[in-house]
Parts: C-alpha cells; sequence; structure tokens
C-alpha cells in the first residue's frame, strides 16, 4: 500500500476497498473469502489484531459511537450514572463502542463498528503513531462520529471514508456475498426483503448495511 510520506495516511481510492477488505480476511479470516459465512469481527479484533474491545458510554448526545485509541494515555468518556463526563486512562491498541449510539449510525450495527474500527487499527495506526512522536503529550485516537465531526481534519475524513467504505466489505466480501445472495434469488425485479432479511441475519450486518451491499455488488 502507498502511503503519503509526510503523514502516513494510506492512499485508498474506493475502487480500491474490495481489495483491502480482502486482504484483511486474508490474514484474519481466509475461509470467509471461499465460502459465505459470518465473519467473527469481535475475535477477530481481540485474536487477530490484539484489540481490547470496551462497550461504554461515550457521549451523552450519543454522537461517537466508537474509539479506537492507538497510544496510552487520558481519553474523556461520559458516565450516564452520574451525569457526568470523565477523563479515564486507556492503554493503546483499546477499542470503545457505544452500543447505544451505534444504534444511530447509518448501518445501526455492532458488528459493522468493530469491522470500522479494525479498519482504522490495521491501515490508520501509523498516522496515529506519527502524530505521537510530533504531539506527544496526549492520546492519540480517532472519534467516530454518526454524523462528520465538525473540527476533523482532512487527513481524519479521509481516513473516516476509509473505514466507512472498507467495514461492510469485510463483513460482506464480494464473492462470497454475491454468491449467497444469487442464491437467495435476489434479483432487481422482484421484491427482495425476504432476501435481505435472510442476508443480514446470515451474515450477523443490519438490514440497510445489506441493502447498500447489494447495490455496491450491482445485484439492487
Ligand atoms: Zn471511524
Amino acid at each position: 500500500m502507498d502511503y503519503n510520506s509526510r503523514k502516513l495516511v494510506p492512499f485508498i481510492p474506493p475502487s480500491k476497498y474490495d481489495e483491502v477488505a480482502n486482504e484483511f480476511l486474508e490474514q484474519y479470516y481466509p475461509k470467509a473469502l471461499k465460502d459465505p459465512m459470518p465473519v467473527p469481527i469481535e475475535q477477530i479484533a481481540k485474536d487477530g489484531l490484539g484489540l481490547d474491545v470496551q462497550y461504554i458510554c461515550l457521549t451523552e448526545e450519543l454522537d461517537i459511537y466508537g474509539m479506537t485509541i492507538f497510544t496510552d494515555g487520558l481519553v474523556e468518556v461520559y458516565d450516564p450514572d452520574e451525569g457526568l463526563y470523565d477523563t479515564r486512562e486507556f492503554k493503546a491498541r483499546t477499542v470503545l463502542v457505544d452500543p447505544e449510539a451505534v444504534k444511530r449510525t447509518n448501518t445501526g450495527c455492532r458488528n459493522n463498528t468493530l469491522a470500522h474500527e479494525c479498519v482504522h487499527w490495521y491501515k490508520h495506526r501509523y498516522y496515529y503513531k506519527y502524530q505521537n512522536l510530533v504531539l506527544p503529550r496526549y492520546a492519540k485516537y480517532c472519534k467516530c462520529n454518526v454524523s462528520q465531526l465538525p473540527e476533523a481534519t482532512d487527513d481524519e475524513n479521509i481516513m473516516e471514508a476509509q473505514a466507512i467504505g472498507i467495514a461492510p466489505r469485510i463483513l460482506m466480501p464480494k464473492s462470497t456475498f454475491t454468491e449467497a445472495a444469487e442464491r437467495l434469488g435476489v434479483a432487481y425485479d422482484k421484491d427482495n426483503r425476504s432476501a435481505i432479511g435472510a442476508l443480514a441475519g446470515y451474515f450477523e450486518v443490519s438490514k440497510k448495511s445489506v441493502e447498500i451491499r447489494l447495490k455496491e455488488c450491482s445485484l439492487l
């Protein structure tokens, strides 16, 4: 993969998203590329990438659904019992998921969020580790917002778009997802609702996510 030598933001155009998702699966769960099957993304996050996945509340407004922490340090989280923000120490390689905020995302599913945070670790950790050399005082993390973060930099927006694009392709790899959809008879000119429901249940993602993926794979 090409890296921008100055800032280490990987250059991944959308036409390469399937390729990157396949590379990821080749490394961590190759059998998902051979036959249709649900991808155990939480297991892969923990055992494959060595991430510590924690489910906690991140904001009062439920606008941050996930975070990947790249260096040790302090991170602000929300304590719903006290109704207060609190600063807590987290270790590098930690992923925080807010289960309530996840429901407000476009694809509304925990597995998609886990895959999204895995992409940040897999492709973006060098960027954040480099930031730590430049600005070592603070923990380096990325915050994934339900809508775009107003204060996000261009680099962060590029990386966020990559994670949004690649995550569903990890959970629904093009070849095996297409095979499963065709087996269920998904086609342009018919009512595909029951097939979409079946695919969502099988791949353990939301129906919305299946619909988007079917369009990406030119099946809808
Ligand atoms: Zn993100």
